[in-house]
């Protein structure tokens, strides 16, 4: 805990109406909506984990190690004092206890070492909690959490690494996979001439047959490699058959470091606790994932659980801005009454709440479907398509609604000293990595496309609320016109995909939230009248009662 700090009258003024720090609240036994998807979705027995990350949200000390975190930034080390290539970062200590606290709360690893079914959707809840404390562990936890899949293509490197990975521990040096008990990966495909287009990878791959059959050597560079400090990385490079993927450890079984030279840290908008880093390959040992030129499929592999992930993360950003502008609205008086009661904040409250729920519903539904993708047909579909719809349009969503929630804060949020513009600045990055929103929407159209049944699927689900709102009835049968008609339509796509996850949410609310949520929803986002802005839609007539289920619960 930090010492209290003496507080001098000052003589000119008296310090009044400055709402005190949000501290002291359980982000998830103070979350009704989140204990009701936990329910819904079969993974209630998360509750014990979920209540002490919970915890740790609301925790005044790991309020402060994210601010230090996030001030005292990752410095590259890249010699040592003789001039030998090192290649390491340096963290703040506060940057180790949160990869501590993440690792050792299994973020990263519950859907893989749960012994009860739902461990994705169990996992999806630590991490929506995760996204509450910190942003920039979230990378690693995330790149750990999709890594199992993508390891599963070869036996042998799967079990040497998967235990470890999947260890509920942070064990931060650099050492040979086998001297470790736990470890992080990460995944480097970005080259300067592209991100998106990774057939344009020019980092070369040269078999090193003298050292074993799947090994081989890189020349070339990565111009976004992401927590550098990872045990081993997941990487992409160019063989005779195309591109492949690869896994790259940082230490060689021997012991010797890798060539892996970190040539300099990003000087980044946001997620700065985490480092990102431009990499050169000068004769990278590494072993082959798969069939060469089969890397992309590979890659995808991983690349579906992370933008899942970024959909909870996002989900989880917004909840906790959410809970930051209720803080303040309910503490800070304008006009005779407090902001929250004003009319007009008390709509722009309960529209973000809105959203903040639906978001939350969509990204733990994809959860659940990734529990059930193996032993039902239907589950696998909806995952294929509503992974990138859903990367999309929550992490899309966020962007706004981190600016609305910030403004309602008024200049304070505008200030380092709050964790707003902290989480303002992190609200973009979600719909950038690993797929930007055209590249998802495409996504999109693609699954759409190529497996008929993935529409079939996810309007299935949509149809589950059917009859309950006659304004959702009409939505489902506009998009059902809609995906006969532009399903092929690249630039109709946005459009499609939007309405494909409001309907999802919409759906997901009438069958799962109480009414005066899912009422309003309907109304706010299905509605002739919708507004663009939070807030401009039809008046939501019982605003109190969203903002009391969506408030933070302080402990006495
Ligand atoms: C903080 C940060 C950390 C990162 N960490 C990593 C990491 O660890 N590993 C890693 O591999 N990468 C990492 N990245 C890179 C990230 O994955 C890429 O930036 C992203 O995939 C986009 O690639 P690009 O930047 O090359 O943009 P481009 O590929 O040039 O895309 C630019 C824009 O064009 C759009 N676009 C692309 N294709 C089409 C199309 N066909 N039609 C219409 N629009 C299109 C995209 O949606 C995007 O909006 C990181 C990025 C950031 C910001």
């Amino acid at each position: 805990m930090s010492a209290p700090r003496p507080i001098v009258e000052s003589p000119t003024h008296e310090v009044t109406n400055q709402p005190p720090p949000l501290t002291g609240f359980n982000a998830f036994s103070g979350d009704p909506a989140l204990r009701e998807a936990v329910t819904a979705f079969g993974a209630s027995w998360v509750a014990p984990r979920a209540e002490t990350l919970g915890t740790a949200a609301g925790d005044e000390r790991v309020q402060s190690l994210v601010r230090d975190a996030n001030r005292h930034l990752p410095e590259l080390r890249s010699h040592d004092a003789r001039g030998n290539r090192i290649d390491d970062v340096a963290f703040h200590p506060a940057y180790h206890e949160l990869m501590a606290l993440a690792f050792g709360s299994g973020v990263h690893s519950l859907a893989w070492t749960a012994n009860e079914p739902g461990g994705h959707a169990a996992r999806g809840v630590l991490s929506y909690l995760w996204n509450q404390i910190e942003n920039g562990v979230g990378c690693p936890a995330g790149m750990t959490y999709s890594a199992p899949p993508i390891l599963a293509l070869d036996g042998p490197l799967e079990d040497i690494w998967r235990g470890k990975l999947t260890a509920e521990a942070y064990e931060p040096d650099l050492k040979p996979i086998q001297e470790k008990s736990s470890a992080t990966i990460g995944m480097t495909l970005t080259e300067k001439q592209g991100g998106s287009d990774l057939r344009a990878n020019q980092t070369r791959a040269e078999p090193a047959r003298e050292i074993g059959d799947s090994v081989y050597r890189l020349t070339g560079h990565k111009w976004f490699c992401s927590a550098p400090m990872s045990d081993a990385f997941v990487t992409l490079a160019q063989t005779e058959a195309g591109p492949t993927c690869f896994l790259l450890p940082r230490v060689l079984p021997d012991g010797t470091r890798n060539p892996f030279q970190i040539q300099r840290l990003k000087d980044k908008c946001g997620n700065r606790s985490n480092a990102s880093s431009e990499v050169e390959f000068p004769g990278t040992l590494v072993w082959r994932l798969g069939e060469e030129g089969r890397g992309i499929a590979a890659a995808l592999s991983m690349t579906h659980l992370t933008r899942a992930d970024f959909a909870i993360a996002s989900a989880g950003l917004m909840r906790q801005a959410l809970m930051l502008a209720l803080h303040h609205c309910r503490h800070r008086r304008v006009f005779q009454k407090s902001l929250v009661d004003q009319p007009l904040m008390g709509q722009v409250l309960a529209d973000l709440a809105l959203e903040s729920e639906a978001a939350m519903w969509l990204g733990l539904r994809l959860a659940h479907a990734i529990d059930r993708m193996q032993d039902d047909e239907a589950e696998h579909h909806l995952v294929r398509v509503m992974t990138p719809m859903a990367k999309f349009w929550v992490c899309k969503r966020a962007v706004p609604f981190l600016a609305e929630t910030l403004e309602c804060i008024g200049g304070n949020g505008f200030v380092e000293e709050h964790a707003m513009a902290r989480l303002y600045r992190e609200a973009p990055l979600n719909g950038i990595w690993e797929g930007a929103g055209n590249v998802v929407a495409l996504d999109v159209l693609r699954a759409l496309s190529r497996i008929p049944e993935a529409g079939n699927a996810l309007m299935d689900e949509i149809r589950l609320a059917q009859g309950q709102y006659a304004i959702l009835d009409q939505a489902i049968a506009d998009l059902e016109t809609r995906l006969a008609r532009d399903a092929q339509s690249e630039v109709h796509c946005r459009q499609l995909v939007e309405a494909m996850a409001q309907t999802v949410q919409a759906s997901l609310l009438a069958r799962f939230a109480p009414a005066a949520i899912s009422d309003a929803f309907c109304a706010a986002r299905l509605g002739a009248d919708r507004g663009t802005a939070f807030g401009a839609g039809p008046a939501i007539s019982q605003p109190h009662r969203i903002l009391e289920r969506a408030a933070p619960v302080l402990s006495d």
